[in-house]
Protein backbone atom coordinates (compact mmCIF):
# COMPACT_ATOMS: atom_id res chain seq x y z
CA UNK A 1 0.00 0.00 0.00
CA UNK A 2 1.89 3.18 -0.90
CA UNK A 3 2.44 5.87 1.27
CA UNK A 4 0.03 4.87 3.55
CA UNK A 5 1.41 5.49 7.20
CA UNK A 6 0.39 3.41 9.94
CA UNK A 7 2.11 4.10 13.58
CA UNK A 8 1.38 1.61 15.48
CA UNK A 9 2.36 2.89 19.20
CA UNK A 10 2.93 1.02 21.83
CA UNK A 11 4.29 3.49 24.16
CA UNK A 12 5.25 2.88 28.11
CA UNK A 13 5.77 6.15 28.91
CA UNK A 14 9.28 6.92 31.89
CA UNK A 15 8.40 8.77 34.55
CA UNK A 16 9.47 12.90 34.25
CA UNK A 17 8.94 15.41 36.97
CA UNK A 18 6.36 18.51 35.99
CA UNK A 19 7.91 21.21 36.92
CA UNK A 20 9.68 24.70 36.22
CA UNK A 21 10.87 25.15 32.53
CA UNK A 22 12.67 27.17 30.47
CA UNK A 23 11.39 26.57 27.20
CA UNK A 24 13.05 29.85 25.59
CA UNK A 25 16.39 27.74 26.15
CA UNK A 26 17.17 25.51 22.98
CA UNK A 27 17.81 22.04 23.80
CA UNK A 28 19.45 19.38 21.69
CA UNK A 29 18.83 15.62 22.17
CA UNK A 30 21.20 12.83 20.96
CA UNK A 31 20.03 10.06 18.60
CA UNK A 32 21.68 7.35 16.94
CA UNK A 33 21.04 4.91 14.14
CA UNK A 34 20.49 1.57 13.88
CA UNK A 35 20.45 -0.31 10.47
CA UNK A 36 19.09 -3.73 10.73
CA UNK A 37 20.82 -5.90 8.32
CA UNK A 38 20.31 -9.48 7.45
CA UNK A 39 23.34 -11.46 7.94
CA UNK A 40 24.33 -11.42 4.37
CA UNK A 41 24.26 -8.08 4.74
CA UNK A 42 20.94 -7.03 2.48
CA UNK A 43 17.43 -5.83 3.46
CA UNK A 44 18.69 -2.65 4.47
CA UNK A 45 21.08 0.72 3.86
CA UNK A 46 24.59 0.12 4.38
CA UNK A 47 27.87 2.05 4.99
CA UNK A 48 28.00 2.66 1.53
CA UNK A 49 25.09 2.26 -0.82
CA UNK A 50 20.88 2.33 -0.41
CA UNK A 51 21.20 -1.18 -0.35
CA UNK A 52 19.58 -1.02 -3.98
CA UNK A 53 22.51 0.14 -5.99
CA UNK A 54 22.97 3.95 -5.28
CA UNK A 55 26.00 5.90 -3.84
CA UNK A 56 23.41 7.18 -0.99
CA UNK A 57 24.82 5.45 2.29
CA UNK A 58 22.87 4.62 5.83
CA UNK A 59 25.08 7.61 7.26
CA UNK A 60 23.04 9.59 4.23
CA UNK A 61 19.52 8.61 5.04
CA UNK A 62 20.22 8.97 9.11
CA UNK A 63 21.83 12.90 8.59
CA UNK A 64 18.88 13.92 5.88
CA UNK A 65 15.79 12.13 8.40
CA UNK A 66 17.56 13.85 11.54
CA UNK A 67 17.84 17.30 9.38
CA UNK A 68 14.43 17.01 8.28
CA UNK A 69 13.65 16.63 11.65
CA UNK A 70 14.73 19.45 13.03
CA UNK A 71 12.85 21.41 10.14
CA UNK A 72 9.86 20.01 11.40
CA UNK A 73 11.16 21.18 14.95
CA UNK A 74 11.61 24.68 13.38
CA UNK A 75 7.81 25.07 12.27
CA UNK A 76 4.61 25.19 14.34
CA UNK A 77 1.27 25.86 13.57
CA UNK A 78 -1.80 26.77 14.90
CA UNK A 79 -3.73 23.98 16.16
CA UNK A 80 -7.09 22.82 14.49
CA UNK A 81 -8.63 21.47 17.40
CA UNK A 82 -10.33 22.42 20.10
CA UNK A 83 -12.21 24.54 17.14
CA UNK A 84 -11.56 27.76 17.26
CA UNK A 85 -8.95 27.69 19.80
CA UNK A 86 -6.53 31.07 19.93
CA UNK A 87 -3.68 29.06 21.63
CA UNK A 88 -0.10 30.88 21.27
CA UNK A 89 2.14 29.00 18.70
CA UNK A 90 5.26 29.17 20.23
CA UNK A 91 8.42 28.30 19.30
CA UNK A 92 9.60 24.22 19.97
CA UNK A 93 12.91 25.46 20.68
CA UNK A 94 14.27 21.47 20.80
CA UNK A 95 16.09 19.75 17.86
CA UNK A 96 17.90 16.46 17.31
CA UNK A 97 21.68 16.34 16.82
CA UNK A 98 23.13 13.00 15.34
CA UNK A 99 25.55 11.13 17.40
CA UNK A 100 26.37 7.98 15.78
CA UNK A 101 24.99 4.97 12.74
CA UNK A 102 25.56 1.39 13.12
CA UNK A 103 24.96 -1.41 11.05
CA UNK A 104 24.42 -4.91 12.31
CA UNK A 105 24.52 -8.23 10.62
CA UNK A 106 22.16 -10.43 11.93
CA UNK A 107 18.91 -12.48 10.81
CA UNK A 108 18.26 -12.95 14.37
CA UNK A 109 17.48 -8.81 14.95
CA UNK A 110 16.75 -8.06 11.36
CA UNK A 111 12.74 -7.86 11.63
CA UNK A 112 10.96 -5.35 13.19
CA UNK A 113 9.31 -7.81 15.60
CA UNK A 114 12.97 -8.20 16.88
CA UNK A 115 13.51 -4.76 17.84
CA UNK A 116 13.34 -5.32 21.24
CA UNK A 117 16.24 -7.67 21.17
CA UNK A 118 17.79 -5.52 18.50
CA UNK A 119 18.24 -2.30 21.08
CA UNK A 120 18.85 -4.62 23.95
CA UNK A 121 21.98 -6.34 21.83
CA UNK A 122 22.87 -3.37 19.56
CA UNK A 123 21.79 -0.37 21.49
CA UNK A 124 24.57 2.12 22.15
CA UNK A 125 25.16 4.85 25.00
CA UNK A 126 22.13 3.67 26.58
CA UNK A 127 21.23 6.39 29.08
CA UNK A 128 22.65 8.94 27.34
CA UNK A 129 21.89 8.63 23.22
CA UNK A 130 18.44 8.00 22.12
CA UNK A 131 18.83 4.80 19.93
CA UNK A 132 16.83 4.69 16.58
CA UNK A 133 16.00 1.04 15.26
CA UNK A 134 15.11 0.98 11.46
CA UNK A 135 14.05 -2.56 10.69
CA UNK A 136 11.63 -4.26 8.52
CA UNK A 137 8.56 -6.25 8.29
CA UNK A 138 7.63 -8.72 5.76
CA UNK A 139 4.33 -8.46 4.37
CA UNK A 140 3.54 -4.40 4.50
CA UNK A 141 5.10 -1.31 3.47
CA UNK A 142 3.55 0.85 5.55
CA UNK A 143 5.79 3.18 7.88
CA UNK A 144 5.33 3.12 11.31
CA UNK A 145 6.91 2.80 14.88
CA UNK A 146 7.09 2.75 18.45
CA UNK A 147 8.49 4.64 21.21
CA UNK A 148 9.86 2.60 24.58
CA UNK A 149 10.85 4.62 27.38
CA UNK A 150 11.54 1.20 29.79
CA UNK A 151 10.78 -2.31 28.71
CA UNK A 152 13.77 -4.16 27.49
CA UNK A 153 14.87 -7.63 27.88
CA UNK A 154 17.80 -7.37 29.77
CA UNK A 155 17.54 -3.91 31.68
CA UNK A 156 21.01 -2.44 32.84
CA UNK A 157 20.17 -1.20 36.31
CA UNK A 158 20.17 2.77 36.74
CA UNK A 159 19.53 3.08 33.11
CA UNK A 160 16.83 4.98 31.61
CA UNK A 161 16.47 3.61 28.52
CA UNK A 162 14.71 5.31 25.43
CA UNK A 163 14.18 3.97 21.92
CA UNK A 164 12.26 3.86 19.03
CA UNK A 165 11.84 1.07 16.22
CA UNK A 166 10.80 2.05 13.19
CA UNK A 167 9.25 -0.26 10.29
CA UNK A 168 9.75 0.14 6.52
CA UNK A 169 11.53 3.11 5.98
CA UNK A 170 13.67 1.41 3.48
CA UNK A 171 10.68 -0.01 1.98
CA UNK A 172 9.36 3.28 1.75
CA UNK A 173 12.50 4.90 0.45
CA UNK A 174 12.92 2.45 -2.20
CA UNK A 175 8.93 2.71 -3.63
CA UNK A 176 9.38 6.59 -3.67
CA UNK A 177 12.32 6.25 -6.28
CA UNK A 178 10.46 3.21 -7.84
CA UNK A 179 7.19 5.95 -8.39
CA UNK A 180 8.79 9.81 -7.61
CA UNK A 181 12.49 9.10 -9.34
CA UNK A 182 13.49 10.94 -5.91
CA UNK A 183 13.63 10.29 -2.89
CA UNK A 184 11.11 12.88 -0.17
CA UNK A 185 11.60 11.49 2.92
CA UNK A 186 8.97 14.13 4.65
CA UNK A 187 6.46 11.51 5.41
CA UNK A 188 8.88 9.07 7.38
CA UNK A 189 10.46 12.03 9.37
CA UNK A 190 7.32 13.05 10.75
CA UNK A 191 6.55 9.53 11.88
CA UNK A 192 9.98 9.85 13.63
CA UNK A 193 9.14 12.96 14.83
CA UNK A 194 6.42 11.57 16.46
CA UNK A 195 8.01 8.52 18.10
CA UNK A 196 10.48 10.99 19.58
CA UNK A 197 7.32 12.52 20.86
CA UNK A 198 6.23 9.75 23.08
CA UNK A 199 9.63 9.67 24.06
CA UNK A 200 9.86 13.02 25.48
CA UNK A 201 7.10 12.36 27.44
CA UNK A 202 3.65 12.95 25.11
CA UNK A 203 0.93 11.14 24.52
CA UNK A 204 -1.27 10.83 21.86
CA UNK A 205 -3.81 13.88 22.54
CA UNK A 206 -7.39 12.12 21.20
CA UNK A 207 -6.10 8.31 22.50
CA UNK A 208 -4.38 6.98 25.36
CA UNK A 209 -1.34 5.16 26.01
CA UNK A 210 -1.43 1.73 24.05
CA UNK A 211 -3.23 3.04 20.83
CA UNK A 212 -6.91 1.79 21.71
CA UNK A 213 -9.08 5.17 21.00
CA UNK A 214 -10.57 7.13 23.48
CA UNK A 215 -14.25 5.92 23.61
CA UNK A 216 -16.38 8.45 22.83
CA UNK A 217 -20.01 6.88 22.57
CA UNK A 218 -20.64 7.59 19.18
CA UNK A 219 -21.69 4.65 16.57
CA UNK A 220 -18.91 5.43 14.38
CA UNK A 221 -19.66 2.89 11.69
CA UNK A 222 -16.22 0.71 11.84
CA UNK A 223 -14.66 1.42 14.80
CA UNK A 224 -16.58 -0.22 17.48
CA UNK A 225 -14.08 0.18 19.83
CA UNK A 226 -14.53 3.79 19.98
CA UNK A 227 -18.73 3.45 20.66
CA UNK A 228 -18.81 3.44 24.27
CA UNK A 229 -19.19 4.00 27.29
CA UNK A 230 -18.12 7.89 27.02
CA UNK A 231 -15.14 8.90 29.20
CA UNK A 232 -15.08 12.26 28.94
CA UNK A 233 -11.59 12.56 30.02
CA UNK A 234 -10.07 10.26 28.21
CA UNK A 235 -6.40 11.90 26.73
CA UNK A 236 -3.04 12.68 27.16
CA UNK A 237 -3.68 14.58 30.35
CA UNK A 238 -2.45 17.92 28.85
CA UNK A 239 -4.65 20.52 28.99
CA UNK A 240 -4.87 22.36 26.09
CA UNK A 241 -5.49 19.92 23.77
CA UNK A 242 -8.72 18.33 23.28
CA UNK A 243 -9.69 15.11 24.06
CA UNK A 244 -11.65 12.70 21.79
CA UNK A 245 -15.23 13.71 23.74
CA UNK A 246 -13.97 17.23 23.14
CA UNK A 247 -14.01 16.88 19.83
CA UNK A 248 -16.88 14.20 19.03
CA UNK A 249 -19.45 15.85 21.18
CA UNK A 250 -19.10 19.44 19.30
CA UNK A 251 -19.54 17.44 16.00
CA UNK A 252 -22.19 14.92 16.74
CA UNK A 253 -20.37 11.82 16.98
CA UNK A 254 -19.96 12.22 13.42
CA UNK A 255 -16.03 11.70 13.48
CA UNK A 256 -13.63 10.51 15.81
CA UNK A 257 -10.22 12.71 15.67
CA UNK A 258 -7.84 10.52 16.44
CA UNK A 259 -8.98 7.52 14.14
CA UNK A 260 -5.72 6.94 11.78
CA UNK A 261 -6.64 9.54 9.17
CA UNK A 262 -10.16 9.01 9.12
CA UNK A 263 -10.90 12.53 9.45
CA UNK A 264 -8.01 13.89 7.44
CA UNK A 265 -9.96 16.16 5.44
CA UNK A 266 -12.78 17.12 8.07
CA UNK A 267 -13.41 19.75 9.66
CA UNK A 268 -12.21 17.93 12.82
CA UNK A 269 -9.18 17.09 11.35
CA UNK A 270 -5.99 17.45 14.01
CA UNK A 271 -2.80 18.56 13.20
CA UNK A 272 -1.18 17.97 15.99
CA UNK A 273 2.17 15.90 16.21
CA UNK A 274 0.90 13.64 18.76
CA UNK A 275 -2.16 12.27 17.02
CA UNK A 276 -2.60 10.19 13.95
CA UNK A 277 -2.38 13.01 11.73
CA UNK A 278 0.56 13.03 10.61
CA UNK A 279 1.50 17.02 10.76
CA UNK A 280 3.35 18.70 13.38
CA UNK A 281 1.50 21.60 15.45
CA UNK A 282 2.25 20.97 19.25
CA UNK A 283 0.30 23.26 22.13
CA UNK A 284 1.79 25.20 24.36
CA UNK A 285 1.58 22.93 27.33
CA UNK A 286 3.29 19.88 25.48
CA UNK A 287 6.00 22.21 24.38
CA UNK A 288 6.50 22.98 28.25
CA UNK A 289 6.26 19.30 29.20
CA UNK A 290 9.11 18.36 26.76
CA UNK A 291 11.24 21.13 28.18
CA UNK A 292 10.35 20.11 31.44
CA UNK A 293 11.53 16.48 30.88
CA UNK A 294 14.56 17.69 28.73
CA UNK A 295 15.88 19.71 32.11
CA UNK A 296 14.89 16.61 34.55
CA UNK A 297 14.50 13.34 33.90
CA UNK A 298 15.76 13.26 29.87
CA UNK A 299 18.59 15.85 30.83
CA UNK A 300 21.26 13.04 30.09
CA UNK A 301 20.28 13.08 26.62
CA UNK A 302 21.27 16.45 26.09
CA UNK A 303 23.95 17.89 23.99
CA UNK A 304 24.33 20.72 26.42
CA UNK A 305 24.96 17.72 29.31
CA UNK A 306 27.37 15.69 26.82
CA UNK A 307 29.76 18.72 26.84
CA UNK A 308 30.55 18.56 30.79
CA UNK A 309 33.12 16.31 30.53
CA UNK A 310 36.88 16.45 28.85
CA UNK A 311 37.61 14.29 26.16
CA UNK A 312 40.67 12.57 24.31
CA UNK A 313 40.95 10.52 21.53
CA UNK A 314 43.09 8.72 18.98
CA UNK A 315 40.87 8.92 16.26
CA UNK A 316 37.65 10.75 15.04
CA UNK A 317 35.50 8.64 12.49
CA UNK A 318 31.96 6.42 11.59
CA UNK A 319 30.47 5.28 13.17
CA UNK A 320 30.78 7.84 15.48
CA UNK A 321 28.99 10.81 14.03
CA UNK A 322 29.21 13.88 16.35
CA UNK A 323 31.65 14.02 19.61
CA UNK A 324 30.76 15.72 22.60
CA UNK A 325 33.37 17.36 25.42
CA UNK A 326 34.19 20.03 27.21
CA UNK A 327 38.46 19.98 26.62
CA UNK A 328 39.30 17.72 23.55
CA UNK A 329 42.28 16.29 22.84
CA UNK A 330 42.31 14.96 19.19
CA UNK A 331 45.00 12.58 17.93
CA UNK A 332 47.67 12.89 20.38
CA UNK A 333 48.45 8.94 20.14
CA UNK A 334 51.47 8.83 17.61
CA UNK A 335 49.30 7.82 15.38
CA UNK A 336 47.54 9.64 12.50
CA UNK A 337 44.07 10.82 13.09
CA UNK A 338 42.10 10.95 9.69
CA UNK A 339 38.85 11.58 8.26
CA UNK A 340 38.18 9.79 5.04
CA UNK A 341 36.05 8.22 2.93
CA UNK A 342 33.32 10.73 2.90
CA UNK A 343 33.08 11.06 6.91
CA UNK A 344 31.13 14.10 8.05
CA UNK A 345 32.30 14.23 11.88
CA UNK A 346 31.14 17.07 13.80
CA UNK A 347 32.86 18.32 17.06
CA UNK A 348 31.05 20.07 20.40
CA UNK A 349 33.41 21.42 22.43
CA UNK A 350 32.00 23.54 25.46
CA UNK A 351 35.69 24.56 26.68
CA UNK A 352 38.72 23.82 24.51
CA UNK A 353 39.40 21.93 21.46
CA UNK A 354 43.37 20.80 20.21
CA UNK A 355 43.78 18.75 17.36
CA UNK A 356 47.43 17.01 16.83
CA UNK A 357 48.28 14.75 13.81
CA UNK A 358 45.34 14.90 12.24
CA UNK A 359 44.27 14.49 8.30
CA UNK A 360 41.16 15.40 6.63
CA UNK A 361 40.27 14.17 2.92
CA UNK A 362 39.11 16.44 0.64
CA UNK A 363 35.85 14.46 0.08
CA UNK A 364 35.05 14.38 3.93
CA UNK A 365 34.74 17.00 6.58
CA UNK A 366 35.19 18.41 9.87
CA UNK A 367 33.04 21.02 12.21
CA UNK A 368 34.12 22.37 15.26
CA UNK A 369 30.70 23.92 17.07
CA UNK A 370 31.03 25.47 20.40
CA UNK A 371 28.11 24.72 22.61
CA UNK A 372 27.76 26.22 26.22
CA UNK A 373 26.56 23.66 28.70
CA UNK A 374 23.29 23.50 29.89
CA UNK A 375 21.85 26.72 31.51
CA UNK A 376 19.15 25.10 33.28
ZN1 LIG B 1 2.19 7.33 18.80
Amino acid sequence: MKNYLIKICFVLLGLNLYGQSSINVGKTIRVNYHFMLKSDGTGNFNEVTDGDGRLFSGYDWAQKQVLQMNQQSDQNIQMKIPLGNTLPVLNKNYNYVLDAVYFWRDDNTFYYSQAENAYTIYGQNKGSVMNVIIAETTGSTGVGGAANSTAIAIPITGVLHKYIKMQNEWDAYLDQWNTLGYFLGWAQALTTSHEFGHLLGLNHTVLYGNGVACPVGCPLPGYTYVQGPIVSSCGDNIVDTPTAWDITSSNNCTEHPGIFNAATNGLYFSNNLMDYSNNLGLSPNQIEYIHNGLELGNRAFTSCNAVANDLTLCDVGYPKVSYFGKNILVGNCGTLADITNREIINIYYSQSVVLNNIEIRADSQLEIIFEPVCSF
